[in-house]
């Protein structure tokens, strides 16, 4: 097996609630012709070289770095699916069940805008093609936040609006923005408060909202089942990505538990290329929305895989295992 990083160029520099970044880094994993990846999030702080050297070791550790874990796993899925001929969904259905229903329609993502025309301009754009648009807010400027907001609802009148907050408001504001964005009909709120904050805040948080506000939604909260668990009395859905499991089969059983405490599972990713969305997508028929647009940001995305037609919808390639192929 052999290891590389890859460095991701951004179309423009990212800015969420964490802080701003122009490059990114993934794990490629790569066994003959196959090729699996992991992304590299500043959030977790592994730090690319050393994952590198974690790998080429003689013997690996017991626990590896999250990325290393991700891209392993997911290879480890790749070799048996090349071997049966079937897709990584294939996988999630011998656990989950048949889906009930198609993928989700398809979404775009919008950094914190730093210029409202522009981003006004923008929203309009997208929305002609996706009909769910997730704005990220926690800008530090409740007044920005709000105006973000605004601004897309006028823009784009019948678009689902995903608000992620990346727990950037505090359990004081928090409250009051949800009541205050609930004007503009969102679909869900995600992570109105910070993680480090924990459970106690959700329970909190919880009994000061409003009588019927949006759905809540935790994504920083929820790294593990434990997670689901322990925050399903006090959000409506959880977002659950490939990185945050460590592991395809993990985030499969986190889909399971959120059915079970019928919380609502958003599908998630991290900026990577269409390879790493495109496994993540075989999660989709299980989900019920999904934010599948990591690839968009990259300018050299290496990969082509899970495609938008021209009304969003989610359309996966017919291959076995991942199924994105190099361009
Ligand atoms: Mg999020």
């Amino acid at each position: 097996m052999n290891f590389e990083i890859k460095t991701l160029q951004l179309t423009e520099p990212f800015r969420i609630a964490h802080g701003t970044s122009a490059t990114r880094e993934v794990l490629r994993a790569s066994n003959g012709e196959l090729v699996t990846e992991a992304p590299f999030v500043p959030y977790y702080g592994e730090d690319p070289e050393q994952t590198l050297a974690v790998l080429q070791q003689a013997v690996l550790p017991e626990k590896l770095p999250r990325t290393a874990a991700l891209a392993l796993n997911l290879m480890r899925h790749e070799i048996i699916c090349q071997q049966t001929g079937r897709p990584l969904a294939a996988f999630a259905e011998s656990k989950l069940g048949a889906a009930a229903q198609a993928a989700p329609p398809g979404c775009r993502s919008f950094s914190i805008p730093t210029d409202l025309d522009a981003f006004e301009d923008r929203v309009r754009e997208i929305s002609q093609q996706f009909p769910v648009l997730k704005l990220k807010l926690g800008s530090g400027d409740l007044g920005l936040d709000i105006a973000t907001v605004s601004v897309a609802r006028m823009a784009a009148p019948d678009a689902h609006l995903l608000l992620d907050v990346n727990g950037g408001w505090d359990l004081a504001e928090a409250p009051l923005m949800i009541e205050k964005l609930a004007e503009y009909s969102p679909a869900l709120i995600e992570q109105p408060i910070h993680h480090r904050l924990g459970v106690d805040a959700w329970e909190e948080l919880r009994a000061l909202l409003p009588g019927s506000p949006p759905p809540i939604f935790a994504d920083e909260s929820v790294q593990t089942v434990e997670d689901v668990r322990a925050l399903a009395d006090f959000v409506d859905g959880v977002n659950i990505k490939l990185l945050k499991s460590g592991s395809f089969d993990a985030a499969v059983a986190m889909v399971e538990a959120a059915k079970e405490q019928s919380l609502q599972v958003l599908l998630g990713c991290m900026i990577e290329t269409s390879l790493g969305t495109t496994a993540a997508a075989h999660l989709a028929p299980w989900a019920d929305w999904i934010d599948l647009d990591g690839h968009f940001y990259v300018t050299n995305d290496d990969y082509t895989g899970l495609m938008y037609d021209a009304c969003g919808k989610l359309m996966m390639p017919n291959r076995p295992g991942i199924g994105a192929v190099p361009r």
